[in-house]
């Protein structure tokens, strides 16, 4: 019988963790965290997230601010937008929602994100000290999943594990993670991507597998070995004529026949994605408290 890996449950546990430190924090003389986001433009997706995001800071005691802006904005003016709130000390973190319109660069405006303000993790000084095993801020999603690994102390250490996916965000921070000589680390990694030609091997094969591949219902039963654990990153939004809104939320797993091989799963919705939002509240907390995120382990 597999057990499911509640991140919910998980990330409401942390967030109440969370909303205890900031009420010691303010007691003890300290500022309440402050977390900026920009948004870009009216994307559905985008929009979803900020508000969620937002929700999140308010049941933790957080500041929140959204700066929103018309897409028709210029990168220059963006990144003197990045540059004001690089320099205001009442902003503790700064996210910039992806993806921004095509004629502004992306890369350009992560860079332009003060490393010790980026909580989202993707500055390339923060992606540099997680490679090398220093404290920095680890990308949401990653470090999420490895809290997941720590609170249901599912052991890594000398397992096989296979990551489908190599994205910035995602599957390549997580392949570095899983190998880093630390408690949660300490596995051999295998990075799988659109161009491994044999995955359904590869997979069976592993001990644990995380799925990043952004392609809905994608692993399957038989690509699995028994006992196996599974971490289903993937959210495709789907049509559904089961649901009020009109659309559900499918994972990169076939979770009703890859789940009874399981030992451990995560569900989609409920999985992974609560603990991303969690992890971001932990580094805006841990970047008011001028502490940068020490625990890779
Ligand atoms: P991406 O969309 O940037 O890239 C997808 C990756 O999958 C690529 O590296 C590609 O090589 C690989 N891939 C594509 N098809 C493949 C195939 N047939 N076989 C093997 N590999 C294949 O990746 P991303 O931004 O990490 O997003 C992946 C998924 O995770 C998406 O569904 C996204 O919505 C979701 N996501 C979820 C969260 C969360 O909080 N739960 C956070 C980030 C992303």
């Amino acid at each position: 019988m597999f057990q499911l890996i509640d991140g919910k449950a998980t990330s409401t546990t942390i967030k109440d963790e969370i909303a205890e430190e900031v009420i010691q924090l303010v007691k003890n003389g300290g500022k309440v965290p402050h977390l900026a986001a920009i948004l870009v433009g009216h994307d559905g997706a985008s929009e979803t997230y900020v508000a969620s995001k937002e929700r999140s800071c308010s049941k933790v005691g957080f500041i929140s601010t959204v700066i929103r802006l018309e897409d028709s904005i210029t990168e220059t003016e963006l990144l003197e937008k990045v540059n004001e709130i690089n320099k205001d000390p009442d902003i503790d973190g700064l996210i910039v929602q992806l993806p921004l319109p095509k004629h502004i660069n992306e890369q350009k405006v992560i860079e332009a994100i003060l490393p010790e303000k980026d909580v989202d993790g993707f500055h390339p000084v923060n992606v540099g000290k997680m490679v090398i095993g220093l404290p920095g801020f680890i990308s949401a999603t990653p470090a999420g999943i490895l809290e997941l690994l720590k609170r249901y102390r599912i052991k890594t250490s000398g397992k096989s594990c296979v990551v489908i996916g190599r994205s910035n965000i995602v599957g390549k921070p997580m392949s570095i993670l899983l190998s880093q000589k630390t408690e949660f680390g300490n596995a051999t990694v295998t990075l799988c991507h659109s161009r491994t030609p044999n995955l359904k091997e590869v997979c069976a094969q592993a001990d644990i597998i995380i799925a990043a591949l952004g392609k809905a219902e994608f692993l399957t039963a038989d690509m699995v070995k028994e006992g196996a654990v599974v971490i289903d990153v993937g959210i495709t939004r789907v049509k559904s004529e089961k649901t009020k809104s009109g659309w559900k939320l499918l994972g990169d797993v076939k979770f009703d026949e890859v789940a009874p091989k399981c030992s451990y799963i995560t569900p989609v919705p409920g999985g992974v994605g609560p603990m991303t939002i969690v992890s971001l509240l932990r580094n805006t907390l841990l970047a008011s408290k001028k502490e940068i995120y020490k625990g890779i382990s």
